[in-house]
Parts: C-alpha cells; sequence; structure tokens
C-alpha cells in the first residue's frame, strides 16, 4: 500500500468507494466522475504504478484483470452492446491517478475518438 495513493486507500478501506467487484487480487470501483452510465475502474489490489512497472511476473494477474472486466461488463449488461475497456499511461496519456487502472466505459454510443 502506498500511503499517498487514493486508490490504495479506497483498497484498504480508509475511504469509502463504490465496490463492484473484489477478490483477492483485483478490485473494480465505480468512478466518482462517471463518463457514461457505466464507467467502472478495475485495477489490481497491489500498488502497480503505471504499466511501465508491470513485469512478467505479473502476466497472469493482467490476463484476470480483463477477464473480470467483461465479467462486470456482462453484469452490466454491456456484454452484447459494447464497451471500451482504456488504460491511461503517463503525462500524455492522461493518467492522473498513479496506481495502474482500467476504464471500462459503457451504457451510451462511444465515439470513435480516444483524445
Ligand atoms: P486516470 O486519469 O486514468 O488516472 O483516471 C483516474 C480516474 O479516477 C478518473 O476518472 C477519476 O474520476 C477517478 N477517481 C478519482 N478519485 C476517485 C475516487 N475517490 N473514487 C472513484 N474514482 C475516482
Ligand atoms: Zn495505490
Amino acid at each position: 500500500m502506498a500511503q499517498d495513493c487514493i486508490f490504495c486507500k479506497i483498497i484498504s478501506g480508509k475511504i469509502p468507494g463504490d465496490f463492484v467487484y473484489q477478490d483477492d487480487r483485483l478490485v473494480a470501483i465505480r468512478d466518482i466522475n462517471p463518463q457514461a452510465p457505466t464507467h467502472v475502474l478495475v485495477m489490481p489490489r497491489r500498488h502497480i504504478k503505471s504499466m511501465a512497472d508491470l513485469g512478467a511476473e505479473d502476466t497472469e494477474l493482467m490476463g484476470h484483470l480483463i477477464l473480470v472486466a467483461h465479467q462486470i461488463a456482462s453484469n452490466e449488461g454491456l456484454a452484447d452492446r459494447g464497451y471500451r475497456l482504456a488504460v491511461n499511461h503517463g503525462p500524455e496519456g492522461g493518467q492522473f491517478v498513479r496506481h495502474i487502472h482500467f476504464h471500462l466505459v459503457g451504457g451510451r454510443q462511444l465515439t470513435g475518438s480516444l483524445g
């Protein structure tokens, strides 16, 4: 746990989060500023700062995360409608919280633009 990390604080229960999924390795919470009817953040419990901090030992973890993200999307009724799963990395990627997380966004027609 990183003392100054907002997501670590949510994961450890120090501040509240709206959890939609939890297991021993991952959590998923609803984004506090949703960009669509469904906007969930899926992340490892472990404080991994960014894509650049992933190692080969995280291969199974990240595969698990992607499968869980699709399961959450299914639970939200989005498996057939469609959704977007996106990760922001670094300053130009728009990453503000330095605890790796995947945005699961859906429930409205998304545009082609990622910028
Ligand atoms: P990023 O720009 O990829 O780092 O995304 C960070 C996301 O975290 C943004 O979409 C924020 O709205 C969201 N966020 C920030 N603080 C919280 C919080 N306390 N609970 C839930 N989501 C949050
Ligand atoms: Zn953290």
